[in-house]
């Protein structure tokens, strides 16, 4: 916090002197009057010594209260003059064995009284300042320093290093707890304004002299290290307290899955505050779309991060010149190869027309708003595409549709599907949406209720990528879906390796007890084949039967069957 206390300037000190100096010169030119015998007259006014006397008295008075008043830090000087003031009127009284000089005593005192008046007036300001001070700088939740008071102690760091004060290198964490939002949705705000104390509380038991620890904003704190030891060190130090947190969290509520993240910058001789704000910035938002808890700054994320703000200029640029288009894999029945249906993945051209794999574009786009564009785009022209081909023939033919977790996190997510279903006129029996465990963990309530609403109204559900989250019996025994997607990651080595046969194997048996059906993506050669039809798995898709196709040779497909 800022010090309120105003310095003492030069010419404070000078002015101070000055009416010092004014004041003793008036002091004696009082005294001097008393002693001469002065009758005058100025333009027919009698002027006496009193009178004079009188004068003098009230430029002293307005002096003294003028200074402590106007100049900074003058209040010992003006009590001290105000003392022998009333010192002198006193000694004037007591001295004069009569009561003339009492209205000048009564004065003095007056002036003091003043004075007094002046500095509870002056104290109860400054208190105010005080507090109004602690309130720009202290987060009003958890009583830590906020935002303000963080970049200002970063702005006085580098300042002192500027000139030449042995700071040494320090380095700022910044840390934040990934699905606060869903915890705040499901269990209400104050529960989870009570979870962010609890978690300031451990942050501050957990640190030590060496940190300066701040709440920034929502779930997000942040913490200078100085003397941080190594990179490894801190980077230890980092994943115990994504423990500390997770651990709060869990605590407090046990149904909640809570992911820390932190970006980790260090302070260098081209650095200043906002670089160094910026650096752990970018090292945050690559924490969170990493797997790991703690990401430390490097100049090859500003890289990455000037490539995704391509990527996105190019979405944008696709969604305005309609430069997406969709492409089919087919899905088949493991035993007959009968054809199930299509997976519609999503395709997009660049301003020269080559086309951008969905692997550089999805990921991308999944980091802002774009990827829901991208989503209602797809299943649009999707299902306009494929409609005339399951009215027409009447067929039990799926068509696949991906839904990122932001999409489905939205609030508009139901109504954007029913609105597209009832807008095309698609058959909703033949219509089914894949959606991926994580969307699930960061807020399962909300996502079944939304997924059970959809599955009512005849929309399949299939839960793709299976196996590479958080898969847990637990929700998916309460989760509205009809198919599993088992992740091309295990089909891949079914072939050389037993584990992953046994894991299969599991799930496929897992899902038919839960009546499930079971697919499998990515199968492209014969022997992984074989074995997921020794182990019952219902469907197979993958490049050994059909790799994603253009619309026409989609169609022919379904017409030669
Ligand atoms: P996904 O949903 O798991 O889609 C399956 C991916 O595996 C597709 O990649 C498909 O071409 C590929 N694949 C299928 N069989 C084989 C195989 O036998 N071998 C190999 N090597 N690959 C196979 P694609 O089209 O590149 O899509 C990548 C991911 O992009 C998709 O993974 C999905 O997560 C995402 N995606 C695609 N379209 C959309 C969309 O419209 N919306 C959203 N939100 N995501 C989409
Ligand atoms: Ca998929
Ligand atoms: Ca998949």
């Amino acid at each position: 916090m800022k010090n309120l206390q105003k310095k003492t300037s030069v010419k404070d000190i000078t002015i101070q002197i000055v009416i010092f100096v004014a004041e003793i010169i008036l002091f004696a030119s009082q005294l001097y009057c008393t002693r001469i015998n002065l009758h005058g007259e100025i333009f027919g006014m009698a002027i006496t010594a009193s009178g004079i006397n009188g004068i003098i008295s009230q430029v002293i008075i307005l002096l003294i209260i003028w200074m402590y008043v106007f100049v900074p830090n003058s209040k010992k000087l003006s009590f001290a003059l105000a003392i022998f003031y009333w010192l002198n009127a006193l000694m004037g009284l007591v001295a004069s064995h009569s009561l003339m000089p009492l209205p000048g005593f009564v004065i003095a005192v007056g002036l003091l009284m003043i004075l007094g008046i002046i500095s509870g007036y002056k104290t109860r300001v400054r208190k105010d300042e005080v507090d109004l001070e602690h309130m720009a700088y202290t987060d009003y939740l958890t009583d830590l320093p906020n935002r303000r008071a963080l970049l200002q102690e970063l702005d006085r760091l580098f300042a002192e290093r500027k000139a030449g004060k042995n700071i040494e290198d320090f380095a700022l964490v910044r840390m934040e707890i990934e699905n606060f939002k869903s915890i705040n949705d499901m269990l209400g705000h104050d529960k989870g304004d009570n979870i962010l104390q609890q978690l300031s509380k451990a942050l501050m038991q957990n640190k030590n002299e060496n940190c300066y620890l701040a709440r920034m904003d929502g779930a997000e704190f942040a913490m200078i290290v100085h003397n941080y030891g190594s990179k490894e060190a801190i980077g230890l130090e980092m994943e115990k307290i994504a423990v500390l947190m997770q651990n709060v969290i869990s605590l407090t509520e046990k149904k909640v899955f809570a992911k820390a993240d932190f970006g980790v910058a260090f302070s260098d001789d081209e650095c200043d505050t906002v670089a160094l704000m910026s650096r752990s910035d970018i090292a945050m938002s690559h924490s969170r779309s990493s797997a790991g808890h703690v990401c430390f700054f490097n100049r090859e994320m500003i890289e990455s991060l000037r490539r995704e703000a391509e990527v996105n200029a190019m979405i944008r640029e696709a969604l305005k010149n309609n430069t997406f288009f969709v492409m089919y894999q087919p899905q088949f029945d493991t035993k007959t190869k009968k054809l199930r249906g299509f997976e519609a993945l999503a395709r997009m051209r660049d301003k020269n027309g080559v086309i951008v794999s969905p692997g550089l574009f999805i990921p991308a786009a999944e980091k802002s708003d774009l990827i829901i564009d991208i989503d209602r785009w797809i299943f649009r022209n999707a299902l306009e595409a494929f409609k005339p081909l399951v009215k027409n023939k009447d067929t039990d033919m799926t068509l696949s549709v991906n839904m990122s977790g932001m999409h489905i996190s939205s609030d508009s997510f139901v109504d954007d599907i029913n609105r597209i279903v009832e807008q095309v006129g698609f058959p909703r029996k033949n219509l089914e949406l894949e959606v991926t465990e994580s969307v699930l963990i960061d807020s399962l309530d909300d996502v079944t209720s939304k997924l059970l609403e959809l599955r009512k109204g005849g929309i399949r559900i299939a839960l793709d990528d299976f196996g590479t989250g958080y898969s847990s019996l637990s929700y998916l025994k309460s989760l509205p879906i009809d198919l599993l997607k088992i992740d091309k990651a295990f089909v891949d080595n079914i072939a050389h390796r037993g584990e992953e046969v046994d894991f299969i194997n599991a799930i496929i048996s897992l899902g038919h007890i839960m009546h499930f059906s079971v697919i499998s993506e990515g199968v492209e050669k014969d022997d992984q084949l074989e074995i997921l039809k020794q182990l019952d798995c219902d469907y197979i898709q993958g490049f050994i039967w059909g790799k994603p196709l253009a619309f026409d040779d989609a169609k022919s497909i379904i017409e030669y069957r």
